[in-house]
């Protein structure tokens, strides 16, 4: 791999070098577990003396290949691949932070991580609480406290469609000696290369557009590197793991620590890394991604544009349109002002009409997904997010009419003549 390659290069070629003769595409190898000739190999293998493949819960040729390529395209040193989105934010501040620790998080997180926190890490000891979107520079620095651990934010929130402001938010990380971890689930690296604005750890449901065909449920976290873990924050990076023989990550893995301490507790002890097959589907997907989130965008824009002028609809939000209030934040951190494929508007009669439009499509299917290349609808507050209280509802933008179109890769006028006659029936 020749490290200038451009991002496009880098989704279909970084990751795996096939020797001469090899298969020419990244294989899958459907195997839990590599042969080996002698005792003392196996033995390196477990004390992390050296690289390879000893049993396919730590790591697998296929997957490897994969957190290579995201790695690479995320322009960070290494990424660990997971069963699901949800498992690589639980593990990213897992990685980071135990009982008794502190995560400040922005409000206006996907569901489902905002359950992740409120409900499951706070029983494990580990307090999350949130800052607004709204809130300025001196408001999310006076919320951090003797105790936190990291910063979470999501890099365009979904459905919020927010575009967070990362600059913002590594400074008041950075000041207090925590790193910025940032979602980036829905501009992908194509859109959105959170390192170039400070962040420290980037995550992605890969189930989304990296796959993008809606075949495969995975996640991955990566590691920009550089980091400074020993600022006295953060001991386990710091201190013998008795778990290894005494191993200090900062000192024995100083290019990436993060994420040999993540693949050997977590990944090892949870036993939740992502399968060969969906490492395969994930890796095929990234292929394409470039030209994929070009059309998800432009595709989005279009239906965005159409849509407001509708009269049957009450409102649009796109971050791509130019009078958004988002759009600055677009121009600023989105490659080419693209926005990813993800719109939302109201019908005008609330949430019955809404859903009289939802029922009535034909192209687009009521989906619980976005990002495949098939337009799909969903309703959050019936839905994905129908685990929140009206608070977090609120908190999260959604509102109860809110419909969130992912607007997939047909044609643009089939697109919005199926959303025409569905808007007519309302
Ligand atoms: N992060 C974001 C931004 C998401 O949209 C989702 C799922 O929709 C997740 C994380 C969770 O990912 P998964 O469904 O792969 O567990």
């Amino acid at each position: 791999m020749d490290k200038n390659w451009k991002i496009e290069t880098l989704a279909i070629q970084a990751g795996y070098e096939p020797e001469n003769g090899a298969s020419r595409v990244v294989p899958i190898v459907q195997s839990t577990t590599y042969k080996y000739d002698d005792v003392q190999s196996v033995a390196d293998l477990f004390d992390l003396k050296r690289e390879g493949f000893f049993y396919t819960r730590l790591a697998n040729p296929t997957v490897d290949a994969f957190e290579k390529k995201i790695a690479a395209m995320e322009k960070g040193v290494a990424a660990v691949a997971v069963s699901s989105g949800q498992t690589a934010n639980a593990f990213a501040l897992m990685n980071i932070a135990r009982a008794g620790d502190h995560v400040l998080a922005l409000s206006s997180l996907y569901g489902g991580t905002v359950s992740l926190f409120t409900n499951t890490l706070k029983k494990a000891g580990i307090e999350i609480t949130f800052v607004t979107p709204e809130m300025d520079e001196a408001a999310v620095n006076a919320a951090i406290r003797e105790n936190t651990k990291a910063v979470f934010i999501e890099a365009l929130a979904n459905p919020a469609l927010l575009v967070a402001d990362f600059e913002m938010y590594a400074k008041v990380a950075h000041a207090h000696g925590v790193p910025l971890i940032v979602d980036n689930t829905f501009p992908t690296p194509i859109l959105c290369r959170p390192f170039e604005f400070g962040a420290d750890i980037v995550t992605h449901s890969t189930t989304k557009y990296i796959d993008g065909h809606a075949t495969a449920v995975g996640g991955i976290i990566v590691e920009k590197g550089g980091f400074d873990w020993c600022n006295g924050k953060f001991p386990e990076f710091t201190e013998p793991d008795s778990s290894y023989h005494g191993l200090i990550y900062t000192r024995d893995f100083a290019a990436a620590p993060f994420s040999v301490k993540l693949r050997v507790q977590l990944v090892r002890d949870y036993g939740i890394p992502m399968m060969p097959f969906n490492a395969f589907l994930a890796n095929l997907g990234t292929e394409t991604l470039h030209l994929r989130m070009e059309r998800h965008s432009s595709n989005a824009l279009a239906l965005a544009e159409f849509l407001r002028n509708h009269p049957k609809v009450s409102w649009v939000n796109y971050p791509g349109l130019p009078d958004n209030p988002e759009y600055g934040r677009v121009q600023k951190y989105f490659t080419g002002s693209m926005a990813s494929g993800v719109l939302c508007f109201g019908v005008k009669g609330g949430r019955a009409a809404g859903e009289k439009v939802m029922n009535s499509l034909k192209l687009a299917a009521i989906v619980v997904h976005v990002a495949d290349a098939r337009t799909g609808v969903l309703h959050p507050a019936s839905m994905t997010h129908r685990q929140l209280s009206e608070a977090e509802l609120v908190a999260a933008g959604v509102s109860p009419d809110l419909i969130r179109v992912s607007v997939g890769l047909e044609n643009i006028e089939d697109i919005k003549a199926d959303f025409d006659q569905a808007l007519a029936r309302a």
